[in-house]
């Protein structure tokens, strides 16, 4: 993969860069910042090498239809204003994509300076599915610049005018963020050094197919917690009352466990379950075993010694993989499970693990439930991309960054 520092000398060059500033916002005010932090050092980089910098990128699901359409609840204005805050400089933002302001913008940059372009989902050839709609914008976008630095790890795995098509038209490479992210992501699914420990939560199975079938041919030990846990436990014939279960995914977990058998392959479930009356029901109602689940009851976390469980089977660990929470974290009632689990990552990661967060839910988790960050090895920002590279997907915005 081509680093920026495969790009030669950038002293007086205008960078594209496209980064993934989709923040959420609350009230036009921004609640979580960190996808703008995780942006400096490439942006600093470019900015220290002598470089003008031109950012691009998304927020929000505009639906534009015809032609450039600005919707000022989608403006990356409070992005550009946190940005220029975190850089301490002033950080100008065209009101268009590739129109008169953007060129204008872009006209008047000096080495040091940066500017921000319009959402660039405000152009509907952003994400056209008509390749010669996206190859245009493309090239009204490169046409601004000298070199294209793709950073929005979040948006790889999209086929998208900014993040695929623009490579191919100027000299291009990777920014650290997406060079962090696939370097780590692939230590975990290329050779992972072992015991090599994966860790399954989250809602549903349906939703990880790949990444199930994917790490259990390279997984040494695959613990399974969350909603997904429903479906294991029924494939392995215990009832689950009213929780979570997917009756059409019976059979594949079936046949997951016997591939995992073949292989080897150790699969951990949980031995206790914590449970409520229904999933709204004000208070747990207690725990039960994992085979006595009762039939009124839904399990919305794994129990206490299941916790303790998982985190044992973390401990000889080398290599650790996690996605998806334990139980429903976002009610402090069931975030003990995602937090046993977590702290059991952090201390095998102290003892030398290497250890990777994928997932939305799962990098949210690890923040609201106040663990530090800095006890993994690598906590990764994007979700459905992060996903896709477990999955061992090839994920067009990294392909068109290769050779
Ligand atoms: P990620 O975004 O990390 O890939 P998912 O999106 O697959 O994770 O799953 C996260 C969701 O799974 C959370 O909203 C959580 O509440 C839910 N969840 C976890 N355990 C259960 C459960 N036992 N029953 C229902 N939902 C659950
Ligand atoms: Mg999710």
């Amino acid at each position: 993969m081509k680093t920026i520092a495969t790009l030669g000398d950038l002293t007086g060059k205008k960078v594209l860069v496209r980064s993934d500033f989709n923040v959420p916002l609350k009230d036009g005010v921004i609640t979580d910042d960190g996808r703008i932090r995780a942006a400096l050092p490439t942006l600093n980089a470019l900015l220290d090498a002598g470089a003008a910098v031109i950012v691009t990128a998304h927020l929000g699901r505009p639906k534009p239809v015809d032609g450039f359409t600005f919707e000022e609840k989608f403006s990356l204005a409070p992005a550009a204003a946190r940005l220029g805050e975190l850089l301490g400089k002033d950080v100008k933002l065209a009101s268009d994509l590739t129109g008169p302001s953007a060129q204008e913008t872009v006209a008047a940059l000096q080495p040091g300076d940066v500017a921000m372009l319009e959402n660039v989902r405000f152009d509907p050839r952003e994400t056209s599915k008509v390749d010669a709609d996206r190859q245009a914008e493309a090239a009204e976008l490169a046409a601004l610049a000298d070199v294209f630095v793709s950073d929005g790890f979040g948006v790889v795995h999209r086929k998208q005018a900014s993040v695929y098509d623009i490579a191919q038209l100027l000299p291009s490479a990777a920014g650290t963020l997406v060079h962090k992210e696939v370097e780590s992501l692939s230590r975990a699914t290329t050779d992972p050094e072992r015991p090599y420990v994966v860790v399954l939560g989250g809602s549903k199975v349906s939703d990880k197919l790949g990444v199930i079938s994917n790490l259990i041919e390279k997984a040494d030990r695959l613990l399974i917690g969350g909603g997904m846990m429903f479906t294991f436990l029924k494939a392995q014939g215990h009832e689950v009352g009213t929780s979570l279960l997917e009756a059409d995914q019976i059979d594949t977990v079936k046949g997951y466990l016997a591939r995992a058998a073949e292989r080897g392959v150790e699969i951990v479930l949980p031995v206790d379950v914590v449970v409520a009356d229904s999933f709204d029901a004000p208070a747990p109602a207690g725990v039960v075993a994992a085979d006595a689940i009762p039939a009124d009851k839904i399990g919305l976390d794994i129990g206490p010694a299941s916790g303790e469980l998982f985190a044992a089977k973390l401990a000889d660990a080398k290599t650790i993989a996690w996605n998806g929470p334990m139980g429903v974290f976002e009610r402090p009632e069931y975030a003990a499970g995602t937090k046993a689990v977590a702290e059991g990552i952090i201390a095998a990661t102290a003892n030398g693990a290497f250890s990777i967060v994928g997932g939305g839910d799962s990098a949210a988790a690890v923040r609201i439930l106040g663990l530090d960050e800095d006890g993994f090895s690598h906590i990764s920002t994007g979700g459905g991309a992060s996903l896709e590279l477990l999955e061992g997907k090839t994920l067009p915005g990294i392909a068109v960054l290769e050779g």
